[in-house]
């Protein structure tokens, strides 16, 4: 047994001040085991799943999406919409610092995506066809995300 050392030594590097979310840094092989095939796929690996296949592209009930790799709460069922695209689709984020966007010009085309700030997880694209009031549509996959029930138990 070994005494706990001193807390409170100065001098810790405060490399990242003030984040909304604390930094969430697995291996691959650490993330995959804790993921699906499919979610390993599509949120490390910056996948795409086949439209109108995923859990919640009609999914309606009351509250919050979380990331599936992390459990940042990243959206909530108050701002999802029908979008049509077969895709779970949202005009607002729970809280726009929990995302990270990103330039991507895969596929021919010039887009943006987005991904968890925590832990850098692929959840979609975000585009300027959404509905008022912000004219944004968060185009995320539902292999990306965990549903938590509005009264669900708590983890
Ligand atoms: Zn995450």
């Amino acid at each position: 047994m070994t005494d706990p050392a001193p807390s409170g030594a100065p001098g810790s590097p405060a490399s990242s001040t003030s984040r909304a979310t604390a930094r969430v840094e697995r291996s691959d092989d650490d993330w995959r085991a804790r993921l699906s095939d499919e979610e390993f796929r599509i949120a490390r690996g910056g996948g795409t799943e086949r439209a109108f296949t995923g859990r919640y592209w009609n999914h309606h009930e009351p509250g919050r999406y979380l990331c599936v790799c992390c459990g940042t709460p990243l959206f909530a069922s108050g701002q999802k919409y029908d979008s049509g695209s077969g895709w779970p689709s949202w005009w607002q984020p729970i809280d726009d610092a929990r995302l990270a966007r990103r330039r991507d010009a895969s596929h021919g085309m010039v887009r943006t995506e987005v991904q968890c700030a925590a832990c850098d997880a692929h959840l979609g694209h975000v585009f300027d066809d959404g509905p008022a009031p912000s004219g944004l549509r968060y185009c995320i996959n539902s292999a990306s995300l965990r549903f938590e029930p509005e009264a669900g138990p708590r983890r």
